[in-house]
């Protein structure tokens, strides 16, 4: 996986320019002057997740806890880029997971979600990379994640699906083993 500490700006901008022109786009008139940089701006924030380390984003966030009861957050908001048409997928993200005396902030939850979202993915592995960092940064005794997306290379081209949504979840440890585990996570993600 491609790990770069900083864009090159200023060379994508220039191939956005080239785009714009493939595209049949002139692109020295008044609203495309600035696009390029733009964009190139837009899609360093888009894809910063490569160039984000987890214990960075983790930051030493962790709390004890006593109980080993479940822990849960549920409509976390993500944005992604699929990485077959580079078009947004968004949707929401419920986590779950039992620590084994040791929890996350919560927030950081979140930002695990952004780190993985921010680079191109594919939704079925987006969900695996999540449930595995937190499964490693809290070394719990179970993580279920479940994403719900709407992907725009469905909406706005191919099949032009525009209602359609992907589900997809990956359940580690406990959450794979125990059934009741699996179902009580499962009934509290329901809204
Ligand atoms: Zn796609």
């Amino acid at each position: 996986m491609a790990e770069k500490k900083e864009l090159n700006e200023k060379k994508i901008a220039r191939l956005i320019e080239q785009l714009l022109v493939e595209l049949g786009e002139d692109p020295t008139r008044e609203g495309l002057k600035k696009t390029p940089m733009r964009v190139a701006k837009a899609y360093s924030f888009l894809t910063r997740g490569y160039r984000q380390k987890i214990k960075k984003v983790v930051n030493g966030a962790y709390f004890a806890s006593g109980t080993n009861h479940m822990v849960i957050l549920k409509d976390i908001e993500l944005y992604s880029l699929c990485e077959h048409h580079m078009l947004p997928f968004y949707g929401k993200c419920a986590i779950g997971y039992i620590s084994k005396g040791k929890v996350l902030g919560v927030s950081k939850l979140a930002r695990i979600v952004d780190m993985y979202s921010r680079r191109l993915q594919i939704q079925e592995r987006l969900t695996e990379e999540i449930a595995d960092a937190i499964m490693k940064e809290t070394q719990a005794e179970g993580v279920g994640v479940v994403i719900n997306a709407k992907h725009l290379c469905m909406m706005m081209r191919g099949v032009e699906k525009q209602n359609s949504s992907m589900t997809t979840s990956a359940v580690l440890g406990s959450f794979r083993t125990d059934e009741k585990v699996r179902q009580e996570f499962l009934s509290l993600i329901k809204n």
